[in-house]
């Protein structure tokens, strides 16, 4: 019998063969039927240290055993405490509240209903959020309405409510993007919020922006009273080179969101980090004006305890060490397929390496993809091209002579892809 399981954006009808993994440890994945794959994308941009990190395996036993879950509405428990202790301390300075969640998806909806809660109870009339072009902040409605509209949502599209959409600050097109964003923020119907994704755009297409430019989008939201929203959900825990994306352009936002690498990427839990501010225009002694949100499993023991041993990791070792060593190797990898006549526009941020397809037809839905992963997954690597976008986003345990690895048999696969 075939299986019964859905997978996620998968054709089941294409009849591709799904791998079955029955183990990991590091950068490796071990499949059920003896083979094994170099996690070049980091099981898709949650795992941060490694897989099976000892320190969180270790940490997640121990809470498993001891407070496994309970109501968070009006109880708490030591390692939430802890954890969102520490959050406050290690993000940009000035966000003291820590509201959690299980996923990034989620994570952006508690955001932007906390921006809206926020000019409600101030009694303004404020809804409109402003995005960036070719931004990604999840799959649920709220957050698919705040991304880039495709063939991922067309059929959800007359569902999504209308945002403003501000164009991506592409080198050279610094000017435009800050032009527009400030005609947005200063238009009759004052907008709510601006969302970004600090840095790089990564379902984009690993579309990157300077420092200096976030900084000073940031600065025209402050100045027009409009909530700047920073999602870093993928450039959070250290991709980019920081632990932080906005470290590098000096910001603090007022709203942050944390998932995927906030547990090191071993269980899921996401938090949303908010100004006193924001905080603030919830608190009175009117039941109405609570924030309303929760989730069955908003600040899981287990999952605060792996995020805890995450912190811990953060704090102990030399991670940015790491991710240096690892960049650097990636650098190499880059030089070696910017030689190949097919690829171009080869760029490096922290621990991400991305290279373009010279091919003008390579859509999300084109084929080029699925071979190239195809041919990956032949020869022991996890790759998923972003359309003609070819991606390394490994776990920072990864060696040189893996990343040389990685490298080679991308080199295969685009030469495959010419037969
Ligand atoms: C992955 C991602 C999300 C969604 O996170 P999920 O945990 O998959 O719901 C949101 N924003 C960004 C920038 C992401 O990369």
């Amino acid at each position: 019998m075939s299986s019964p399981v859905w997978h996620p954006f998968t054709q089941h009808g294409l009849g591709e063969a799904i791998p079955q993994i029955a183990s990991a440890s590091g950068a490796w994945l071990h499949c059920a039927d003896g083979r094994r794959l170099l996690d070049g994308i980091s099981s898709w941009w949650v795992i941060t240290h490694g897989h099976c990190e000892p320190r969180i395996a270790a940490a997640i036993a121990a809470q498993a055993g001891q407070l496994d879950q309970m109501i968070f509405a009006g109880y708490t428990h030591p390692q939430a405490e802890q954890l969102a202790r520490s959050l406050v301390v290690l993000a940009p300075v000035g966000l003291d509240h820590v509201f959690f969640s299980d996923s990034g998806s989620t994570a952006v909806e508690v955001a932007l209903k906390m921006a809206l809660g926020h000019w409600h109870n101030r009694g303004q009339a404020r809804h409109q959020i402003l995005v960036l072009e070719h931004s990604y902040h999840g799959d649920t409605i709220g957050a698919m309405s705040v991304g880039a509209r495709s063939v991922f949502n067309r059929a959800y599209e007359p569902l999504l409510f209308d945002v403003a959409t501000v164009p991506f600050p592409a080198a050279g097109k610094e000017q435009g993007t800050l032009d527009a964003l400030e005609a947005l923020c200063a238009a009759p119907e004052k907008p709510a919020a601006f969302i970004v994704e600090p840095l790089v755009l990564g379902a984009g297409g690993m579309l990157a922006y300077t420092a200096e430019m976030l900084r000073a989008m940031r600065e025209v939201c402050a100045q027009h009273d409009v909530l700047f929203i920073a999602d870093e959900v993928m450039t959070g825990w250290g991709r980019t080179g920081t632990l932080f994306a906005c470290e590098q352009a000096g910001i603090t936002p007022d709203i942050l969101c944390l998932a995927k690498g906030l547990t090191g990427g071993a269980v899921p839990l996401a938090a949303t980090l908010a100004s006193a501010a924001i905080f603030e225009s919830h608190r009175s002694d009117e039941r109405a004006r609570m924030f309303f949100h929760s989730s069955s499993f908003t600040a899981n023991p287990i999952c605060c305890a792996a995020a805890n041993a995450n912190v811990a990791i953060w704090r102990e070792e030399d991670v940015p060490g790491r991710i240096a060593t690892l960049g650097a190797a990636l650098d190499a990898g880059l030089a070696d397929l910017a030689a190949h006549p097919r690829l171009h526009n080869g760029r490096r941020i922290g621990g991400i390496a991305a290279i373009d397809l010279r091919v003008s037809d390579a859509g999300y839905l084109s084929d080029v993809a699925p071979r190239l992963r195809a041919h990956a997954l032949a020869a022991g690597l996890l790759l998923r091209p972003l359309g003609n976008t070819i991606y390394l986003m490994p776990p920072y345990c990864t060696t040189p002579a893996e990343i040389a690895e990685a490298v080679a048999i991308i080199d295969n696969a685009v030469d495959a892809l010419a037969g």
